[in-house]
């Protein structure tokens, strides 16, 4: 196991004469490639681990918790997070929410997830 020894050529994606990094490719077409397969691996496991949540919601434990930057608390799953406060009301519904269902703190305090200081609003339905 030596260094590796790189070929000029053409990269297959772009076409640039330049050392090739790896599979024909330039370093930055290879990165690319590396990036996208990423991105859509990881996009598979958040559609599958999202459905496993929808399905499990009921019994599911967080990984762990934290908040996004408006204040709100956040529960982390495997490759999949949610707002705690919906999914205390799915669990309180049993059911999942829509996307046009909209979680209400009664109080107006967005850190006090307690069963009854959650309201559940229709949104979107009617625009008049
Ligand atoms: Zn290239």
């Amino acid at each position: 196991m030596g260094k590796a020894i790189r070929k000029i050529g053409k990269c297959s994606e772009c076409g640039t004469i330049t050392e090739h990094h790896a599979r024909g490719l330039c370093v930055n077409c290879y990165n690319r490639q590396l990036r996208q397969r990423h991105r859509e691996v990881c996009r598979q496991l958040r559609i599958r681990d999202k459905a496993y949540f929808l399905e499990n919601f009921k019994t599911i434990k967080p990984n762990s918790a934290t908040s996004d930057k408006n204040g709100y608390k956040v529960v982390v799953f495997k490759n999949f997070s949610t707002y705690e406060h919906r999914w205390i009301m799915m669990k309180e519904m049993g059911r999942p929410l829509f996307g046009w269902e909209t979680v209400h703190h009664i109080n107006g305090n967005k850190l006090d997830n307690r069963p009854k200081n959650l309201t559940l609003f229709l949104t979107n339905f009617i625009d008049a």
